[in-house]
């Protein structure tokens, strides 16, 4: 991890040194423009290469910059390098704005988000050029005194770009092994699925975009004086963000240093055909180019890199299953000890609730999916949640675990109110749950993806410690083996699997699992029963809904039965099973066949009701 960080020191101390061993000017001046770029497609790729927003309003704060600085140095005599710090801010606080916006509306999204920020860079230079600033005659800076920093005006320009890009690459490289990085990953492969593992979307977009923008900033002061001659014309274009995005994509935009070797790429080639007349040919080749990378290499010239090598076990990761049951079981977390584990004697509940439901309801455009459940989860069981497809249990943990908002009613943890918490924070409140259709993070690796919800959820881990306990969750899931692999690999058993070891490694209070066990062999059911079993036995509280009748009667002795959004009955299996209207509405009428689900509770369901 440390290695990238000593060479891009090294690199930079080799770099810097340049301007005073004699470098000839014209190629200060080449190595400025590379600089330059790399500083912006490395910036613009924080944002919209780590999360995924596309944002063609590079060029807005590139140029916020610019005028930030032709303002304060020709008007105010501000001394140049003071600027710098002004126009990084300008332009963040701008990019704060624009994303407090636009993050909020969960449409604004993929194409649209892009076209919203290049709205705002036609707003922006819109105002510019009809007010005193620009004034429609652009800004002169020639004399504004060039800092001396080295032997020429050229070498300084150089450093002031080497300097700008280097702190770019370094940022980029750290955020990317950051927890803010793999949250901002994450975001980009499902933003809803993120949220509800506890990362704070909106803020770290905000972050992410606040950060990109003032690096832009900075390049564009810099700009403004190394051009001297500043008009919303050459600024506001389409030319900047979408050579940025060029430069980004053909590097790589899910690896760190991607948008540098693009810039690199780009730079060097336009260059190579200025001399003369052959500008126009240099422009055709980096089209042909950049068509072959598109169509040939799409993630970019270090795209093969841009996953994080195949991570190797820790030692004291034990591989087998039955091992790590134990060792998982030995080492309890901090909350889930906290939490006195109720004996489980059948029948006998413990008193205390957990979580409870009051009228809570979700419609769909007027269908009522959830009708207002009032239910009660109960510390340290596991209550089975059933009724026929369709009748609102997906709904109900969708609503509780906050991928969804209420449309009314309340929802209580432990006394807290958590109805109309952002999903996040009802994540790092300590409910987990699992998708009945698995979301894993496609670009993630399976051990990441386990590792996620463990540095986001109830305990917060650093990454070091939730890749350690993702190596166990993923030895309990039996998934070792898979651990590098990315999740479109799995099969279904393992993706549901995955689905499971993730909500596991939130460390919960409260586990809601949906549907994990279809599709399943017998065997396989068996021992997913003896896990959820030693799961309940560390202290979680288990919301289980399943059709697999065997798995229910197996762990469940308190059961609520949904129909048609409404609990039709709640209370002990054996009783409730034992209500005509229980057996009739999963049997008395036709089943609504769904997608979701392959096969009804059919004859199997029959014979355990009838049994129960
Ligand atoms: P279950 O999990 O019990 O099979 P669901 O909670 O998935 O049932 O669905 C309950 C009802 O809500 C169904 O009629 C379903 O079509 C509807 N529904 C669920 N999610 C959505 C959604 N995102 N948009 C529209 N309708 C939905
Ligand atoms: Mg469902």
């Amino acid at each position: 991890m440390k290695v990238p960080l000593t060479w891009l020191i090294a690199a930079g101390i080799v770099l810097g040194a340049a301007p005073f061993l004699g470098l000839p000017a014209n190629y200060e001046s080449l190595m400025y423009l590379v600089f330059h770029w790399i500083a912006l497609a490395t910036s613009w790729n924080l944002l919209s290469g780590y999360s995924g927003y596309f944002s063609f309003g590079h060029g807005a704060f590139f140029g916020i910059g610019m005028y930030t600085t032709a303002t304060l140095t020709t008007r105010f005599d501000v001394p140049f390098l003071w600027t710098l710090p002004a126009a990084a801010l300008i332009a963040a606080l701008f990019a704060i704005a624009l994303g407090a916006v636009a993050f909020r509306v969960r449409s604004v999204r993929g194409e649209l988000f892009a076209l919203l920020t290049l709205a705002a860079t036609f707003v922006v230079a819109t105002i510019i050029v009809n007010t005193p600033i620009d004034g429609g005659s652009g800004v002169y800076l020639s004399a504004v005194p060039v800092p001396v920093l080295s032997p020429r005006p050229s070498g300084t320009f150089y450093l002031m770009a080497l300097a700008v890009a280097l702190v770019s690459v370094v940022i980029a490289l750290t955020v990317y092994q950051s927890r803010f990085g793999l949250g901002l990953f994450a975001i980009h492969d499902d933003e809803d699925v993120a949220e509800v593992m506890g990362v704070p979307t909106y803020r770290y977009k905000l972050a992410a975009l606040a950060l990109s923008s003032g690096l832009a900033g900075i390049v564009g002061g810099i700009q403004a004086l190394f051009v001297s001659y500043v008009t919303t014309a050459d600024t506001f274009g389409v030319t900047l963000p979408l050579t940025v995005v060029l430069m980004a994509v053909l590097g790589g935009t899910r690896h760190w240093l991607g948008p540098a070797v693009g810039a690199s790429a780009i730079t060097a080639l336009l260059y190579s055909f200025t001399s003369g007349d052959s500008a126009l040919i240099g422009k055709i080749v980096m089209g042909l180019v950049l068509i072959g990378v598109i169509l040939f290499m799409p993630q970019g010239i270090l795209g093969r890199w841009a996953r994080r090598p195949h991570p190797k076990p820790p030692r004291t990761a034990t591989t087998t299953s039955t091992m790590t049951a134990t060792s998982v079981k030995s080492e309890q977390s901090p909350h889930a000890a906290s939490i006195a584990v109720p004996a489980h004697v059948p029948g006998a509940m413990p008193a205390d609730v957990l979580l409870r439901t009051r009228a809570l309801a979700k419609s769909f455009n007027g269908v009522n999916a959830l009708a207002g459940v009032d239910v009660e989860v109960r510390r340290g069981e596991i209550l089975g949640l059933l009724g026929p497809n369709g009748s609102g249990k997906s709904t109900f943990i969708n609503v509780v675990s906050g991928h969804y908002a209420a449309t009314r009613g309340t929802v209580d943890l432990l006394g807290t109110h958590i109805a109309h918490l952002p999903a996040h924070r009802v994540a790092g409140s300590g409910i987990a749950r699992t998708y009945q259709i698995p979301r894993p993070f496609a670009g993630l690796s399976v051990l990441e993806n386990v590792a996620l919800p463990a540095m986001f959820g109830a305990e917060r881990l650093s990454r070091r410690e939730a890749e350690a306990q993702a190596w166990q969750w993923l030895a309990f899931t039996e998934l070792t083996a898979r651990a590098g692999a990315l999740p479109d690999a799995l099969n279904l058993h393992q993706r549901k699997f995955l689905e499971f070891a993730r909500a596991l490694a939130a460390r919960p209070k409260l586990l809601m699992l949906d549907e994990v066990l279809s599709g399943l062999t017998p065997t396989e059911i068996d021992a997913a029963v003896a896990l959820i079993e030693r799961i309940r036995a560390r202290g979680t509280t288990i919301v289980f809904v399943e059709h697999v009748m065997r798995a229910v009667n197996a762990l469940c002795d308190r059961v609520v039965v949904f129909n048609r959004g409404e609990v039709l009955a709640t209370g002990l299996r054996a009783e409730v099973f034992a209500r005509p209207d229980v057996i009739e509405a999963y049997l008395g009428k036709p089943l609504e066949a769904t997608a979701e689900r392959a096969a009804p509770p059919g004859p199997e369901a029959a014979g355990m009701i009838a049994h129960a």
